[in-house]
């Protein structure tokens, strides 16, 4: 493994390090994924299921099979200041229990939230919301937003998922239930004592001030995050060169992935994004000796 580089320039290698699977709310399985990836010209992939592992042997095995080097993933549901963050998790030991407990104990009250997002819903006059979002759930303990979403798209209350978040299951719409996710600190913890790296996710998406953005990057780097997604397919190419600066500003390596979902409901295919401007240092660069050669690469 030592032996192995990447060839390609690191800025322009085509990473993606950021996706969902049927083990979070993804439509995917792990394997159709990492020959979706392959396919797409993807060099670097990650797997990053919501306050999940349970998929990263598969994905780990899958991304061999098809020649593709990987890094280990998550996507950790965090509230700071009110506000939910997810923190993506990258190169970390899949088989380290303080992370597995951690992530598990995040998962932990998505059952009765849901039930409340149910009952919500009923008062409205959606009936059936919770089976009919269980149904889409690869993951009982893994069931979220996304699964009451294709359930309101299933039963023609909304043509897509878009709609449903703007008309139902955000702050102040009918199907939205404030909730307690991990704590900042303990997520940053849990990644980087299992030896892997924190990244920022989607910064551009939680509508911060620029006092609460300031606040959340500082935390963070306190209690030791080192990366921030730049190019992401959650971020419009507009916020792109914002976070680039901001990575500079506060010293943090830049992330890039498409957060791709499902073929049906994602705007950015696994691999279809810009690369990562030549000012910014990769999370790929700190993360060379966690990556996961194919077994054929490595044997040649
Ligand atoms: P949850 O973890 O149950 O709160 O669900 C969050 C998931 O819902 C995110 O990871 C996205 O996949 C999806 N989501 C959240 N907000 C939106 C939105 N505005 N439009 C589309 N999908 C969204
Ligand atoms: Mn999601
Ligand atoms: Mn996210
Ligand atoms: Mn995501």
């Amino acid at each position: 493994m030592g032996c192995m580089t990447i060839h390609t320039a690191s800025n322009i290698l085509n990473a993606d390090l950021h996706c969902h699977s049927v083990v979070s709310d993804g439509t995917l399985t792990p394997e159709a994924l990492a020959s979706r990836a392959k396919a797409n010209g993807v060099e670097l992939w990650a797997l990053t299921d919501h306050d999940e592992i349970g998929g990263q042997h598969r994905a780990m095995a899958a991304a061999s099979a098809v020649g593709l080097p990987y890094l280990t993933g998550t996507e950790v549901s965090v509230t700071f200041a009110h506000v939910t963050v997810h923190i993506v998790g990258l190169g970390f030991d899949a088989d380290e229990a303080a992370l597995a407990q951690g992530l598990y104990n995040t998962r932990n009250g998505r059952d009765q939230r849901a039930r409340e997002m149910a009952d919500q819903l009923a008062a409205v006059g959606i009936r059936g919301a919770f089976e009919g979002a269980l149904k889409y759930a690869g993951n009982p303990e893994l069931i979220s937003r996304t699964h009451f979403a294709r359930f309101l798209v299933e039963t023609g209350v909304c043509a897509d998922t878009y709609e449903v978040f703007r008309r139902f299951l955000t702050e102040g719409k009918p199907g939205f239930v404030p909730h307690r996710w991990a704590r900042l600190g303990d997520a940053v913890r849990w990644i980087r004592d299992a030896g892997g790296m924190a990244v920022i996710a989607h910064p551009a998406r939680y509508d911060l001030t620029p006092t609460a953005e300031y606040a959340l990057f500082s935390e963070f780097k306190a209690h030791g995050g080192q990366g921030v997604e730049v190019v992401t397919g959650s971020h419009s190419p507009a916020e792109y060169p914002k976070y680039a600066d901001m990575a500079i500003e506060f010293g943090l390596a830049a992330s890039r992935g498409s957060d791709f979902h499902s073929p049906d409901e994602s705007h950015t295919d696994l691999g279809a994004l810009p690369h990562l401007e030549g000012r910014l240092t990769p999370v790929w660069e700190a993360l060379a000796d966690r990556i996961h050669w194919p077994s054929a690469v490595q044997a040649a």
